[in-house]
């Protein structure tokens, strides 16, 4: 293993003018000495030195690629792309989703590895570091060219120790993740909420990549909102910024995980539109999700409503529009607390988004408090399914290139 090399590289980057000329060779490269000094207002001798290491450290090469004014091509300068790559893991309720990137945030190579039911502390930790072990391959994918582990965790984080101090999928509290997995792999493991690596992905990669100010909302088994505020993730004093699947909605709505009653995620996360659609199809109300499941109506959840919905009925095409009406008041709520340039969703729930977002816009349109409020774009999540694994890698990546 080079991992000695690898921290080695990790502490240089810790210079912001290293940073800076870094992330200004991934944004605007292939681009030359000159054009940096200029553009930095740095002098051409530290454009220099620094370039020098960056090319040592092999994180960028020199290219001839670049457009020439005429006379002699320019030697230009590029990241090393493919040099270093990252991991990024989204722990869901039952699986880890994998994705190793290099540089620019591309996709390389995606994993799954399932999560065993009603996991302990011993079962989260081991079913991640067999995981990680298995992405390692000293053929494709050698662990020396891994520069760090970025753990998109749902629930509350504590991202400077890196401990989930309270997963609500597993039950458990205080995962001491980062401590595990340095220890085992030698290398910075940094662990942040998953809707945060949501949306620091979309902000990277993403719908996000032109504002500031955006929210991500992650509407899957439960909802959480990562909070941008001027380009930085905003956690709160204790880490519980964003947690608006438990905003109340319904005073008198369903009883949540977290005991109070009418949460948002009580009414539209996953497991609630599951929950909704079998107690009126018990009722008797007709629907094809009868077919789809057999009868058994146990076997409903949120997939197989958008899969009814997809093939026009009724009862699905409703019951999503009014999921809708309900995530249209949260995000209302946000917009007014927030005032983002856009609000991005994502997670297994978004995938319903042609019926899911007129009852968010309509109820974004009456409740809104200005013409501005009521006009904040709502956008489906770019980067899909890996958003939050994507976003877990940028933890890593933000940690050398410094916008
Ligand atoms: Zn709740």
């Amino acid at each position: 293993m080079n991992t000695k090399y690898t921290r080695g590289s990790f502490q240089l980057m810790k210079s912001i003018n290293r940073a800076m000329i870094l992330n200004m060779i991934r944004v605007d490269g292939p681009i030359s000495r000159a054009d940096i000094a200029k553009n930095t207002q740095l002098t051409p001798p530290t454009v220099s030195n620094i370039v020098k290491e960056l090319i040592d450290t092999e994180f960028v090469v020199e290219t001839t690629q670049g457009k020439s004014k005429g006379g002699r091509k320019p030697t230009l300068l590029a990241i090393n792309a493919n040099r270093f790559y990252i991991l990024g893991v989204d722990v869901g309720r039952y699986k880890l989703n994998m994705v190793v990137t290099n540089l620019y945030g591309e996709i390389q190579q995606t994993f799954e590895v399932p999560i065993k039911e009603r996991p302990n502390q011993d079962d989260i930790i081991n079913t991640m570091k067999e995981g990680i072990h298995q992405v390692f391959d000293p053929a494709d994918l050698p662990q020396k060219k891994f520069i760090g582990i970025g753990i998109g965790m749902h629930g509350i984080v504590d991202t400077e120790n890196g401990i989930s101090l309270f997963a609500p999928s597993f039950h458990l509290h205080n995962i001491p993740i980062k401590e595990h997995l340095e220890k085992e792999f030698n290398m910075i493991v940094k662990v942040e909420n998953d809707a945060r690596t949501m949306t620091l992905g979309e902000s990277w990669f993403g719908n996000g990549n032109d504002a500031d100010n955006i929210v991500g909302v992650n509407v899957g088994h439960g909802i959480g909102a990562g909070l941008m505020i001027k380009g930085q993730l905003f956690h709160g004093e204790n880490s519980l910024a964003g947690e608006i699947g438990h905003v109340t909605i319904d005073l008198s709505g369903p009883k949540c995980t977290c005991g109070n009653y009418g949460c948002l995620q009580t009414l539209a996360a996953g497991p609630a539109i599951a929950e909704r659609a079998i107690k009126e199809l018990k009722a008797g109300k007709p629907s094809l999700v009868r077919d789809i499941v057999n009868g058994q109506l146990e076997k409903i959840d949120g997939a197989v409503v958008y899969e009814a919905a997809k093939q026009g009925d009724e009862f699905c095409i409703d019951l999503l529009n009014q999921t809708g009406r309900y995530l249209g008041i949260g995000l209302t709520n946000l917009i007014h607390t927030l005032n983002p340039k856009r609000i991005i969703i994502g997670g297994g729930v978004a995938k319903a988004e042609e019926f899911l977002m007129k009852g968010i816009e309509e109820t974004i349109l009456s409740r809104g408090l200005t013409a501005h409020a009521k006009e904040t774009p709502i956008v489906r999540s770019k980067l899909g399914d890996h958003a939050s694994a994507i976003g877990a890698c940028v933890l890593i990546l933000e940690e050398f290139f410094s916008r």
